[in-house]
C-alpha cells in the first residue's frame, strides 16, 4: 500500500502564482522519502497540501488509501505534521503541549500521559516537561514539534525543514531519532535543503522544481548520477 498518492495535483494561489502544477508522487508504506527543490519551487505548498491546510485548485491526493477530499478525518488520523514555524501556546507547559494534542484526537488522558512519557523522554524532553514553551531553546521547541507530531501515532509524519537552523550534533541526534521509528514502521517524508540530510537518512527521493516533479528516483541511483 502506499502511505502518500498525490494525482495531476495544481495549485493556483490568489494572485496567479501557479505553485504546483499537475503533479504527480507516490510514498510506498515505510519509505524514509526526502522532496528536495530551491527556494519557491512548491515544497511547502506540497506539504501544505496533504495536511490539508492548503487548498489544492485539482488533482486528488491520497493518504493510506484516504481520500482527502472524501476521508478527511481518517486522512488527518495517518498523519503527523512536523511545521517549519513554532506555533505553540507560549504559556502551556511542555507535557500540556503534547498532552492535549492527544486529546484533539481523542486520546484519553491516561493514555495520553503514558505517551507524553515515552515520546519527552525519547527526545529528552521529559526533564522540561514542567516548563513553559516560550522558555526552551530553539533545539528543544524543534524536538517538542516532533514529540507533539507524534502523539496520535501517525502512521505517516511529514516535517517540513526538521533541522533548519539546528546545530550538527542536534541534528545528528534527531537524524538518529527519525531512523528508529522508520525503522519501527512510520513512514517519513521530509523537504530539506541539506542535500546531505537527504542521503544521510533518505531511501528515495523527489525533486520539485517550478511546481514540477522533475525527479523521482532512489536516493543510491541519485548519487550514481552525480
Ligand atoms: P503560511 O501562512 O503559508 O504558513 P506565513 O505564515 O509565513 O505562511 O505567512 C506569509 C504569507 O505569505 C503566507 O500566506 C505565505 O504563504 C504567503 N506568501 C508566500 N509567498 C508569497 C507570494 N509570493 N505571494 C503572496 N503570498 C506569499
Ligand atoms: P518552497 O516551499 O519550495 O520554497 P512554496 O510552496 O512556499 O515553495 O512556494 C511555491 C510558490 O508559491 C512560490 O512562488 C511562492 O512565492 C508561492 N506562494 C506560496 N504561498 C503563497 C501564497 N499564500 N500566496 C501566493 N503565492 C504563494
Amino acid at each position: 500500500m502506499n502511505a502518500l498518492e498525490i494525482k495531476n495535483v495544481s495549485k493556483n494561489y490568489k494572485g496567479g502564482v501557479k505553485a504546483l502544477k499537475n503533479m504527480s508522487l507516490s510514498v510506498e508504506e515505510g519509505d524514509f522519502f526526502a522532496l528536495l527543490g530551491p527556494n519557491g519551487a512548491g515544497k511547502s505548498t506540497t506539504i501544505g497540501i496533504i495536511s490539508s491546510l492548503v487548498n489544492k485548485t485539482s488533482g486528488s491526493v491520497n493518504v493510506f488509501g484516504y481520500d482527502l477530499d472524501t476521508q478527511l478525518v481518517e486522512a488527518k488520523n495517518q498523519l503527523g505534521l512536523v511545521p517549519q514555524e513554532f506555533n505553540f501556546n507560549q504559556f502551556e507547559t511542555v507535557e500540556q503541549i503534547v498532552v492535549n494534542q492527544a486529546g484533539y484526537y481523542g486520546v484519553e488522558k491516561g493514555g495520553a500521559r503514558e505517551r507524553a512519557k515515552k515520546y519527552l523522554t525519547q527526545l529528552d524532553l521529559w526533564e522540561k516537561r514542567n516548563e513553559v514553551s516560550r522558555n526552551l531553546s530553539g533545539g528543544m521547541k524543534r524536538r517538542l514539534m516532533i514529540a507533539r507530531a507524534l502523539m496520535h501515532e501517525p502512521r505517516l509524519l511529514i516535517l517540513d525543514e526538521p533541522t533548519a537552523g539546528v546545530d550538527i550534533e542536534l541534528r545528528r541526534s534527531m537524524w538518529d531519532f527519525l531512523r528508529e521509528i522508520n525503522r519501527q514502521g512510520v513512514t517519513i517524508i521530509l523537504t530539506t535543503h541539506y542535500l546531505e540530510e537527504a542521503e544521510m537518512l533518505c531511501r528515495n527521493i523527489g525533486i520539485i522544481n517550478r511546481g514540477m516533479l522533475i525527479e523521482n528516483t532512489s536516493m543510491k541511483e541519485l548519487l550514481g548520477k552525480l
